[in-house]
């Protein structure tokens, strides 16, 4: 058989621990055999990101604005004790918040869903996937402490020095304050990210905050949105058969849980940050959740959601078994060539792609799975298997 040909590489970021394991095994027995792989490599492993004084992570972003694809797998973010564990000269930022500091993007996380793992919210036969606004409000925030009998007031001074002052609270008693501020700019890239990624999934697009109280901050967010909205996407919406709908975040919880999911929830940061991780816990596995970062002008770069599972690869160094499922890391493979196949018009790739999906999909329902999935699935028939069995299976029904 032929293998299937590519036009343009895509960005592929390598990474960490028992993740880096896997990437590899996903290339030699469900990628190479089938795909002359072109990809531009960039060794995000934390090694050579300390041997680069972390130039490679920027190096990889930037590639990934050249050629509007990337793959990426999960990499350790240092702490403390990762400082030691691998001598570095600095604690390197996290590659994530890097790679998203350059390509201005949003970050959408979609669950996989299977037979089997039921969501603990019974009517949730279809994947939600929430994005998250990744820029300001509490996240680049002032606080301080305020005394009793102290005025607390809101400054903007503009550049000849003229100031606009607000109260924000006479303290006869002693409190807290905080400031908060985001930017017009970056609120329009999120809805941006938003529509053309509703757009490409053919899924509703819901956008919530807390407008009614907060009525020039959030006021502004659903603004924005409602502006680009009626000037860029109505009519492609209209083509494309879905809807955009503003609603306050509290309609929109309520909302949620009585759906049957299939759409996407846009979040402004904190509600996204909490709301992820309820919507994620409630469909079951983490090791079952993709996640695309979308720039505004449209560049994608796949990854799973989860880290590298630090716990796996020590026993995999010491020789034991391991049981780590790859759906993740395979799906943020064939989201990354399906889009590759989509802006090259190559079908047999984006083919490729949909069967390789539903070989994981099929390989779970039929009773075959990680220990993970194991210990949660309602099937009768099921088998555990370790990390080579499970991506064996998959290529067998591949
Ligand atoms: P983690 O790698 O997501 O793993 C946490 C636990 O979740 C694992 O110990 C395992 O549970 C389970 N798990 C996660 N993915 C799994 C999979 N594919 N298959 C089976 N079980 C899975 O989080 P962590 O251990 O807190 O973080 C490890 C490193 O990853 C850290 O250095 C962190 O910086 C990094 N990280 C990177 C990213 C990213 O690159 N996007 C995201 C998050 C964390 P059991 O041990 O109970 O089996
Ligand atoms: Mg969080």
């Amino acid at each position: 058989m032929a293998k299937i040909q590519m036009k343009t590489p895509l960005v592929e970021m390598d990474g960490d621990e028992m993740t880096r394991i896997i990437w590899q095994q996903i290339k030699d027995i469900l990628l190479n055999p089938y795909i002359d792989l072109k990809t531009e490599y960039y060794d995000l492993g934390l090694e050579h990101r300390n041997e680069t004084n972390d130039q490679v992570t920027i190096d990889s972003a930037n590639a990934t604005k050249k050629y509007g694809v990337a793959v990426k797998c999960a990499t350790i973010t240092p702490n403390a004790a990762r400082m030691t564990e691998y001598n570095l000269k600095e604690m390197w930022k996290s590659p994530n918040g890097t790679i998203r500091a350059i390509l201005d993007g949003t970050v959408f996380r979609t669950p996989i869903i299977v037979k089997g793992i039921p969501p603990y919210v019974r009517n949730w036969t279809k994947p939600i996937s929430i994005a998250r606004h990744a820029y300001g409000d509490i996240y680049k925030a002032t606080e301080m402490k305020v005394g009793a009998d102290c005025k607390a007031e809101l400054v903007v001074t503009d550049k000849n020095g003229n100031e606009t002052r607000a109260l924000i609270h006479d303290f006869k008693t002693a409190g807290i304050i905080q400031g908060v501020h985001n930017l017009e700019k970056s609120i329009e890239g999120f809805a941006r990210s938003c529509f053309n990624y509703a757009l490409d999934m053919k899924m509703d697009l819901w956008f919530s905050s807390k407008d009614t109280i907060s009525k020039t901050y959030d006021h502004r967010f659903k603004d924005i949105f409602a502006e680009i909205f009626e000037n860029e996407y109505k009519e492609k919406f209209e083509e494309a058969g879905i809807e955009y709908f503003y609603t306050l975040i509290d309609d929109a919880v309520a909302r949620v849980i009585r759906s049957e999911g299939g759409f996407i929830w846009a979040c402004k940061n904190y509600d996204g940050d909490v709301m992820s991780d309820m919507v994620s816990t409630a469909y079951g596995s983490l090791a079952m959740m993709t996640s695309v970062l979308v720039s505004p002008d449209g560049i994608y770069e796949y990854e799973a959601a989860h880290g590298t599972v630090q716990r796996h690869y020590y026993n995999h160094l010491k020789g034991l078994p391991t049981s780590t499922n790859s759906v993740a890391t395979i799906f943020a493979w064939t989201g990354a060539l399906r889009k590759r196949g989509e802006l090259d018009g190559i079908d047999e790739l984006i083919e490729f792609a949909d069967k390789l999906e539903k070989a994981c999909i099929d390989t779970i329902e039929s009773g075959v799975m990680t220990k993970d999935l194991y210990l949660i699935s309602t099937l009768e028939n099921k088998t555990q298997v370790n990390t080579v069995e499970f991506l064996e299976a998959i290529a067998s029904r591949l």
